[in-house]
């Protein structure tokens, strides 16, 4: 059974992480999306809230299972036998951390594999950060994530 995981922050998932998991998850036999619980960032949303998101707008794709972890991303895939990691690359800008990131883990543990995504064109511009501040800004973020995130966000910011 082919493993894959879509680690990331999801803070929130947008149109963009959506279309990397469509589409990567018809590689695979189980796609597991696992939020990272990163300290170094001061996230808008509990990892339990990004969680939840994500259920909810990958609800109707079988295979795809959400999840979170701390520590190593190798550790993780290997306690749940995956073998593929998957990320998605949007600009240059993004290659070199990609590029180093993935190198580490395959030296850190040689089982596991990054394969990497281009992003669908229409979402290359397309960030977490980017939707937060909008969003702050009071700007409409419906083009950028799914309606459920749309709702959660001014739940959060305590906007209608
Ligand atoms: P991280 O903090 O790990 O970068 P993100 O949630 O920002 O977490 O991103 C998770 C993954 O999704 C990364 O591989 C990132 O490159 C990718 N990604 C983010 N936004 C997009 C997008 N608009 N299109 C395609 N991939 C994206």
């Amino acid at each position: 059974m082919k493993v894959g995981i879509y680690p990331g922050s999801f803070d929130p998932v947008t149109k963009g992480h959506l279309d990397i998991i469509e589409r990567s998850s018809k590689m695979v036999d189980r796609l597991i999306v696992a939020v990272l619980n990163n300290n170094a960032k001061s996230p808008l949303f509990s990892v339990k809230e990004r969680v939840n998101m994500l259920k909810e707008v990958t609800k109707e794709i079988d295979n795809v299972v959400i999840d979170s972890f701390s520590g190593l991303l190798v550790d993780y895939a290997e306690k749940n036998h995956a073998n593929i990691i998957v990320r998605g690359l949007r600009a240059v800008t993004d290659f070199e951390y990609e590029l180093q990131m993935a190198q580490t883990n395959r030296i850190m543990d040689n089982n596991v594999d990054t394969i990497f995504l281009t992003t669908s064109l229409q979402y290359a511009y397309l960030s977490s950060s980017i939707v937060k501040e909008v969003a702050i800004n009071n700007g409409d973020v419906s083009k950028f994530v799914p309606e459920y995130v749309v709702e959660q966000i001014q739940k959060k910011l305590n906007i209608s």
